[in-house]
């Protein structure tokens, strides 16, 4: 652990707007992302809660560095997508839902508003730093994780979740246009759900979010049923169909 981490750690503190914030309340905000077209559209009908389950065999550590991981190069991408629509005009601050604006933190802190692909630059360029450092994200083996290493990843997870909280925000209509909506979305329900399971990201963090985390995780949890309920009935159906021809069949030997 390098001390230049810690020293850039304590920079991103999610703050509440402030008064006299240029954008329009809460109340007028258009959440496109929470219509019923959109929720829908999703890549995986995968599990998540039993996808993110540690399995018995594998370190705590590992599984979250390999999901870090993986989540931080999916989010790039993503947001990678729709940036050439993220400037300085479109979003001259790191704006969220709810009102949510992100301001940049210096060590002493003092506080900074930057436009959102900048707030970003920063906060992408310290994940790519952090989880390529050894030291904090061992690959070689015999080297051990810090005993800081769930309070970074922490930290990480509450910065990527900054980056798709402005996507949903920002950027969703270009989302749809692009046709990575289904894929934000997926990628969004299964961070989150990773998160609630291990408990990385705070309440008062996410809370912005927790509509569309609920409308998301009730959409796959009914498609599920519906696909279970799908089975059940064509495997009632065959076993019908079996029982008729079994029927048939000893009729046609007893006569
Ligand atoms: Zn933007």
């Amino acid at each position: 652990m390098t001390t230049g981490i810690f020293f850039v750690l304590n920079f991103w503190k999610g703050k509440r707007k402030e008064k006299d914030s240029p954008t329009p309340p809460a109340s007028d905000e258009q959440r496109q992302y929470l219509e019923e077209d959109c929720i829908k559209e999703r890549i995986t009908e995968a599990d998540l809660f039993k996808l993110v389950c540690l399995p018995p065999s594998l370190d705590y550590n590992e599984w979250l560095a390999t999901h870090t991981i993986s989540f931080f190069d999916h989010v790039n991408l993503m947001y990678g997508v729709v940036s050439e629509y993220c400037t300085p005009e479109t979003c001259p601050a790191m704006t969220a839902p709810g009102n949510v604006q992100y301001f940049w933190h210096d060590d002493k802190g003092k506080k900074y508003k930057y436009p959102a692909s900048q707030y970003i630059d920063y906060v992408m360029s310290f994940i790519q730093k952090t989880i390529t450092d050894e030291t904090v994200f061992p690959t070689k083996f015999g080297e051990v994780f810090p005993s800081s290493f769930e309070t970074i990843v922490k930290k990480i997870h509450k910065c990527l979740f900054h980056v798709l909280a402005h996507i949903f925000h920002a950027h969703y209509k270009e989302a749809i246009q692009l046709g990575i909506h289904g894929h934000i979305n997926s990628l969004f329900t299964h961070f989150m759900v990773f998160n609630m399971n291990f408990e990385l990201l705070e309440e008062k963090d996410t809370d912005i979010m927790q509509d569309l985390v609920q409308a998301l995780i009730k959409s796959l949890q009914d498609h599920s049923n519906k696909l279970k309920q799908e089975i059940k009935e064509q495997n009632n159906k065959n076993s019908q169909d079996d029982n008729t021809e079994n029927k048939e069949n000893k009729e046609n030997r007893s006569s």
